[in-house]
This record gives C-alpha cells, sequence and structure tokens, in this order.
C-alpha cells in the first residue's frame, strides 16, 4: 500500500516546528530524500509560476524549504515550470510573485526554454500518440513535482497529474506546432477557435489574455492568428458571453489525456527519482494560470508528501471530499451544499477518470494509507 504523508495546516502549538514550513521540514526529512537523490545529482522543483495577478501559487518559502532539504542530500536543486506566456515576460511574472533565485534559494529556468519550444517528443498513447515533453524536464534525472491543489474549468480538479501533464508539456513544436503540445490535450482535430458576433459585447478580455497576442478586433470583427495559436483556450475562458468556443473531445477523453501526458514526462525519469509535494491550501476555483486568484472554496488542510502519484492524487481529492464549502466564495455563490462534491459541483467535470486512468497504465496505486505527522 502506497503511503501518503500529511502534515495538517491548523496549528496547535505556537511554536516553529507546528508552522506549515516547520511541518514541510519534516514532511521531507520523513520521506528520506537521500533514498531518492544522490549527491550532486540535479534535482528539478517542478512547479507553477502563476500570472500576473494570480498570487495563490505555492509560496516561495515553502519552495525554499524544499530546496534546503535536496541541498541537505548534497543535490542540486533548481526550480523550473514550463513557458506559459512569452519566456521573457513568464520570468518576470516569476519573479513578481516572488520566485527568484534569492527567494527560493536555487536557480530558476524555464523548463522549455525562451520561445517554449525546446522539448523532445515522447510516445505518450492511444489518445495523444506523441507529447513534446519540455527538454529540462526530460533530461533531468530526478524531480520534486510541487503542486497547488485547485479546481479547473476543464479538468475540474487540478493537482499533481495535470501539474505533470499541462506543465511539462510545452504550448508548441518546433515543426508540428500546437498539435504536439498542450492544446493536444485541450482540443481535436484543427482545433479551430469559433466565435459567436452575436453574443460578443466587445470586451477584449480575450485580447488582453492571450499569451502571444494573437487576438485582434477589426471593425468589431475578432481575428485570431491560427499558424501562431497554442490553442490554450485562455480566450475561451476569460470570456463573460461564452462567445468563444474551442472545440474540445470528451471529458472522458481530456481526462484520459492528462493522464497519458503524466505518464510520458514521467516515462523520461528512471523507478524512483520523483517526489510529489501537494499544497492543499487556498484551494480556489480556477487555475494558475488565469489572470486573477479567486477567493478559496475550502478552507487550507494542509500539505501531503509521496512517492506515489496516484495515491497522493486519490488521497488529496477523497480529504476534498470530506470539507465544508467556505463562506462568500463561489461555493456559495453556486449553492453548494455541505457534503458535496464540492470540485465536481462548481465543475461538473469527472475528474477522477485522472486517478483511475494513471493506475490503470501503471503510474500508482490509488491504495494509499495517510500518516499524519503531526499527531
Ligand atoms: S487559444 Fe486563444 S488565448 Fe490561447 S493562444 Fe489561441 S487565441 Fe490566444
Ligand atoms: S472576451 Fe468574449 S465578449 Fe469579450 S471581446 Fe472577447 S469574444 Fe467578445
Amino acid at each position: 500500500m502506497a503511503r501518503v504523508y500529511f502534515a495538517s495546516a491548523r496549528v496547535k502549538k505556537w511554536k516553529y516546528s507546528d508552522s506549515m514550513a516547520g511541518k514541510l521540514e519534516t514532511l521531507l526529512k520523513t520521506i528520506n530524500l537521500s533514498e531518492y537523490f544522490e549527491p550532486k545529482e540535479w534535482v528539478a522543483l517542478k512547479t507553477h509560476f502563476g500570472s500576473e495577478g494570480a498570487h495563490r501559487i505555492i509560496r516561495p518559502v515553502f519552495l525554499r524549504k524544499i530546496v534546503e532539504a535536496v541541498k541537505a542530500v548534497k543535490a542540486k536543486p533548481f526550480v523550473t515550470d514550463t513557458v506559459r506566456i512569452k519566456g521573457l515576460d513568464y520570468l518576470e511574472v516569476a519573479n513578481e510573485n516572488g520566485i527568484n533565485h534569492l527567494s527560493v534559494g536555487a536557480p530558476v529556468v524555464l523548463a522549455d526554454g525562451l520561445y517554449g519550444n525546446d522539448n523532445i517528443m515522447v510516445r505518450a498513447g492511444d489518445i495523444l500518440g506523441e507529447i513534446a515533453v519540455a527538454s529540462v524536464i526530460h533530461d533531468v534525472p530526478a524531480m520534486v513535482v510541487c503542486t497547488h491543489v485547485k479546481g479547473h474549468i476543464q479538468a475540474g480538479y487540478a493537482g499533481a497529474i495535470k501539474n505533470l501533464a499541462m506543465g511539462g508539456v510545452s504550448g508548441s513544436h518546433r515543426h508540428c506546432g500546437w498539435k504536439c503540445g498542450r492544446g493536444a490535450m485541450h482540443t481535436i482535430g484543427e482545433g479551430k477557435l469559433v466565435w459567436d458576433e452575436n453574443k460578443c459585447a466587445l470586451c477584449l478580455q480575450c485580447q488582453e489574455i492571450c499569451p502571444l497576442e494573437g487576438i485582434s478586433f477589426v471593425d468589431n470583427k475578432f481575428d485570431y492568428k491560427d499558424d501562431l495559436c497554442w490553442r490554450c483556450g485562455r480566450c475561451t475562458r476569460v470570456c463573460p458571453e461564452n462567445a468563444i468556443s474551442l472545440p474540445g473531445g470528451d471529458d472522458e477523453n481530456f481526462m484520459k489525456s492528462l493522464a497519458e501526458a503524466a505518464g510520458a514526462v514521467l516515462s523520461t525519469f528512471k523507478p524512483r527519482k520523483v517526489i510529489y509535494v501537494n499544497f492543499l491550501t487556498e484551494i480556489q476555483p480556477e487555475c494558475d494560470c488565469m489572470p486573477a486568484a479567486e477567493v478559496p472554496v475550502i478552507q487550507d488542510l494542509g500539505i501531503m508528501i509521496s512517492d506515489d502519484l496516484v495515491a497522493i492524487e486519490k488521497a488529496s481529492a477523497d480529504m476534498l471530499l470530506r470539507q465544508k464549502p467556505l463562506p462568500a466564495s463561489l461555493a456559495e455563490d453556486e449553492k453548494v451544499s455541505e457534503g458535496k462534491d464540492i470540485l465536481l459541483e462548481l465543475h461538473k467535470k469527472p475528474y477522477r477518470i485522472q486517478m483511475e486512468e494513471a493506475e490503470r497504465i501503471g503510474l500508482g496505486s490509488s491504495k494509499y494509507e495517510i500518516i499524519h505527522i503531526d499527531e
């Protein structure tokens, strides 16, 4: 049975060891990183740098604790993420959100280069075929997958599987473009954006959010650069009128494609070289790539750590099931009642398929035991 170590966010004693930072140190000592990482080995801390305006990411203080723990076993950590907007701008976003060499104590690098197209094609599965895994993540021998657990408009639940899948893969490949990148999960076929003039309020939010500055309005008509577009879906997500759509596959295939892409990323590592840290804190309804962070819908719960991807995801999702929806949040707006699956009620997405498929393709075990380190 897979072990998932857990530390609660609640403070019972007013001392450092009972703080989140102190408990994270204890978690990292408990899992014993020397069993996974060799001296002098490079270790990627894969996180999400967030967006300008989306501040509810994993705080730099926690990344620093993980960096220190990796250094304590004499391995060489660095912090990384794939390019979501133009690379230099994304590094500035990381810096604005407090993630830089000084704050985290290790270099902060882009996993797929300044242009987001430094990647290597890797076999994923029947749905995706091959997918463009970020070259840094492909080549590095060891990794700590640092995940902020939250909701997601398309995935329903966004945890470590999605962090690996969308976050370990580039937006575009040099030769086959978006079709080999994240867009292959977001859409199918030619993935042409469809604009409904009758619904559009000309608010221009889609234009502002496009990471490639690919949207324009000429004579009040929507236009986008089809050859440039990553099919990231950000324009569709921010449109308040549902005036833009991106043809997608069904929910089941999307969830399975996340597991496939996560499997492709993990296939580039030898066994027992990847550790997962899930932060069940600031659980907002949407992704950290959005241009703003909503208030949380579930109270802070704590931090989990495991070497089993499926176990930590199932343990995280199961723990969310037992929580009360927070007042004055989207959960209250949507009248989610106590005892319901809050993220399922909000997004109506069958997110458990991610975990079931990940287990089916051998990425871990859904049979887990939780070990509370602070009880
Ligand atoms: S999907 Fe929309 S936001 Fe994303 S790159 Fe294409 S046009 Fe821009
Ligand atoms: S976000 Fe939607 S409503 Fe606003 S301009 Fe774009 S298509 Fe129109």
